[in-house]
């Protein structure tokens, strides 16, 4: 009996023991219990693969390299270009032109019968100087295949490039007292970067410019104080490119030196006959002379979402009318205005100050006008000619007036009795 006893016993603790085993086996792990360690997944590299930089590695390394020999941050680098939205998009959302409005002290009053010239705007007023200007197309740029915006800007987006509209191309300035223009200003403090407008080579770097062709004398002209002069490596039509930067403080490239679009060849002042520190900037096509400039505007990139308004106002025998007033009106409100080209190269002429652009034969040129609809006015001997233009980005629009065509201004009725 007492040996039964016992057997049960140890089977009952046997049991037990068995129990407490299943037990401790499936027990759920508590929540303070110790995280099993993680499993550490090493990726090697299979033996097969040859051991190679990790594409990372070469952004940083390429970032790195950027930041050495990126330019100083003021300087605009080409963005991407944004594409054109179609144009049903584009005139639905035609922002307010508040960056172009001009101050209320300044607006020019609309062409009347009474002022056969619509006044200028004082341009010295500009609202636009000193602003700060969006980002300008990538060149070359040539959407429309007239087009040929090849150049950047010689100034920064950062500095200003607003008041090429102050002393325009071809004009002898507001009271005819100036010589004729045959490039575009750029104000800007003493000091800013000037840059190539295109790849090419430094073929004068100096101040009293004195050029000679082939062992002749061409031109020189002192007033131009240190100037630069980049002949491109492309051409137009067959003919070789070149620009102008004059006026600079320091000039920082060498004869002989090829410089790339956008690298710095000098820094903005005063130098040469100046009334104040700007830039000069010429476009000259064919030869390097200053009887071959083009109007430097149909030749620079826009700004984005800006474009360009050339045209030509003509007497009724098609010779070019000289020195009138353009301006250009949005909702009525005069937001820019230009003059013609003062005695433009003509085929049967001997002298000439400017040229007209060989795709667009124009004699006046409005540059960075906001995309938009606009009107353009001129008062061609004693009658208005009005003209509606689309300015669309990036591109040149064309607007074309005669004599002939032109309205005869409306007599100022007497004032009624009363
Ligand atoms: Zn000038």
């Amino acid at each position: 009996m007492r040996k039964v006893i016992g057997g049960i016993a140890v089977l009952i603790l046997a049991s037990a023991a068995v129990l407490l085993l299943l037990w401790l086996l499936n027990r759920p792990a508590s929540a303070d219990a110790e995280p099993a360690p993680p499993t550490s997944i090493a990726v090697l590299p299979s033996p097969t693969e040859t051991p190679r930089r990790r594409d990372w590695e070469a952004v940083v390394q390429g970032e790195l390299l950027a930041a050495q020999t990126a330019p100083p941050p003021t300087f605009t680098l080409a963005p991407t270009h944004t594409p054109t939205p179609p144009l049903s998009l584009l005139w639905q959302h035609t922002p307010t032109p508040t960056r172009f409005q001009p101050d209320r002290a300044t607006v020019a009053a609309p062409i009347a019968a009474a002022s056969p010239e619509a006044p200028a705007i004082a341009r010295n007023n500009d609202p636009r100087r000193g602003e700060f200007s969006p980002p300008p197309e990538q060149v070359p740029l040539s959407l429309d295949p007239r087009d040929h915006f090849w150049f950047r800007r010689p100034v920064d987006s950062s500095a200003n490039s607003a008041s090429i509209f102050w002393y325009a191309y071809g004009s002898d300035g507001p009271r005819n007292e100036w010589r004729v223009h045959h490039g575009v200003d750029l104000p800007n403090p003493i000091g800013k970067e000037v840059r190539a407008s295109a790849a090419g080579r430094v073929i004068w770097a100096a101040d009293n410019y004195v050029w000679y062709e082939n062992g002749r004398y061409v031109e020189s002209a002192y007033t131009y104080g240190n100037v630069v002069i980049i002949e491109h490596n492309f051409g137009f039509q067959g003919k070789r490119l070149y620009t102008l930067y004059a006026h600079l403080q320091v000039i920082l490239v060498e004869v002989g030196q090829d410089v790339q679009t956008g690298e710095i060849i000098g820094l903005s002042g005063r130098s040469g006959v100046v009334s104040g520190p700007h830039v000069h900037f010429e476009v000259r096509v064919g030869r390097n002379s200053y009887y071959e400039t083009r109007n430097p505007i149909l030749w620079m990139a826009p700004y984005e979402n800006h474009g360009v308004i050339a045209g030509r106002v003509l007497f009724s025998d098609g010779t070019p009318v000289q020195d009138v007033t353009v301006s250009l009106l949005r909702n009525g409100r005069v937001v820019d205005t230009t003059t013609t080209y003062v005695n433009p190269r003509l085929p049967n002429k001997r002298t000439w100050n400017v040229n007209s652009d060989e795709v667009w034969r124009e004699n006046f040129v409005i540059g960075d006008v906001t995309a938009g609809v606009y009107q353009l006015a001129v008062n061609v001997g004693g009658r208005r000619l009005v003209r509606d233009v689309i300015v669309r980005p990036a591109t040149t629009s064309f607007v074309d007036f005669s004599e002939s065509e032109a309205v005869p201004l409306p007599t100022p009725s007497p004032t009624p009795a009363g």
